[in-house]
């Protein structure tokens, strides 16, 4: 090692789902949306002004806010925005998990929350979910720096009651709590209204995967408006301009399509709830997803070799070589038409069995 490196920040970076580019692939590895965005939005690409591309946005990413604080019915100063809920996120840990006391976050989870706390040198501790995947809350009620899971969490997509999150805020008064709502749209019930309730919670959202757009990098956080001013301190400490133009005015117009986004949302739902049942015909196990994704085990077949199997088919899923998960496979939802092209394959793998 050369002297230099000595004071090199060294981390364990995340490793995000491969992204080939086979014009035959059925890529159901990333919980990307398999729908366009919002007509609006490529009407509104045509629009846009190439010459203002030379002035800096909007630090405060106003137009976006405001649209946000529309549609939600909230104050603008209760939303923050950001590239994509990862930099949503990021900004969140680096800005509210400064105490001695470890962060609180699922054994299984988004596996970016420990890379984080590996580069903000926060202390953490992950809390095994029971056998059936589901969160401990007790596990909660103890002393920590605060606490962090999705919800639906991810990649199990199983829901956690807004009750008991309410009963996680009641026990964790004194650190913040982050609620990261990626895949909420997909059936579960926000926790956005309990940010008027518990000045110490923040719940994170993306356009990534209900709205088709996780190619222009937009997350959004609510909270208080003093929690939210502290994120924006942060934020303005380290890039005045991170919303670039294009995501601020696209964002804002996707907003304004609440009939396709319900119709998106609504194809999502049925192709799971479809796609679940063939599943459990073909011997398939899985704890009840609320997201757009289904995260399954088979007795029969080894998910490693189930993942190569249909890789070289083209056919892209998430495979996780981690304790406890490394039999699972986290397979996207797409359109009827993809699904299909798995469930054949499924089929016929299961006969060569
Ligand atoms: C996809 C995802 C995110 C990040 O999405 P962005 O594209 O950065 O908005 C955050 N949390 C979870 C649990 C996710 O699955």
């Amino acid at each position: 090692m050369e002297k230099w490196e000595e004071n090199v920040r060294r981390v364990t970076p995340y490793t995000p789902g491969e992204q080939p580019d086979f014009p035959d692939m059925v890529k159901l590895n990333t919980n990307e949306n398999p729908y366009p965005p919002a007509p609006g939005v490529l009407w509104r690409m045509r629009e846009m002004q190439y010459e203002n591309l030379r002035l800096y946005p909007a630090p405060g990413a106003d137009l976006l806010v405001n649209a946000l604080a529309d549609y939600y019915k909230m104050d603008p100063e209760q939303i923050f925005v950001g590239v994509g809920s990862d930099d949503v996120l990021a900004m969140a840990f680096l800005t509210f998990f400064n105490g001695k006391e470890p962060v609180l976050f699922p054994d299984i989870t988004y596996s970016f929350y420990d890379v984080w706390a590996g580069l903000f040198r926060i202390p953490y501790e992950c809390q095994p979910l029971l056998e059936d995947f589901t969160i401990r809350k007790e596990d909660y009620y103890k002393p920590n720096g605060g606490v962090v899971f999705p919800n639906p969490n991810a990649p199990t997509g199983v829901e956690m009651p807004l009750a008991d999150i309410e009963d996680i805020l009641q026990h964790n008064r004194d650190s913040v709590v982050i609620v990261d709502e990626a895949y909420i749209d997909f059936g579960g019930i926000s926790a956005r209204k309990l940010v008027e309730k518990y000045d110490n919670l923040l719940v994170v959202q993306t356009f990534s995967k209900s709205r088709s757009m996780a190619g222009l990098r937009i997350g959004y956080a609510f909270g208080c408006k003093k929690i939210i001013k502290y994120l924006q301190d942060a934020k303005y400490s380290f890039n005045s301009y991170t919303m670039n133009r294009p995501s601020l005015e696209l964002g804002a117009e996707a907003l304004k399509d609440e009939a396709y986004f319900r119709q998106t949302v609504e194809k999502i739902i049925a192709t799971r709830e479809r796609t679940k049942k063939r599943l459990a015909e073909l011997g398939f196990t899985f704890a009840d997803s609320k997201s757009n994704f289904i995260f399954v085990t088979h007795p029969d077949f080894s998910a490693r070799e189930l993942f190569e199997a249909l890789k070289k088919e083209h056919i892209y899923v998430r495979y996780f070589a981690k304790p406890r998960i490394d039999n699972y496979l986290r397979i996207t939802i797409g359109t009827d038409e993809q699904m299909d092209v798995l469930l054949a394959f499924l089929e016929k793998y299961r006969k060569e069995r």
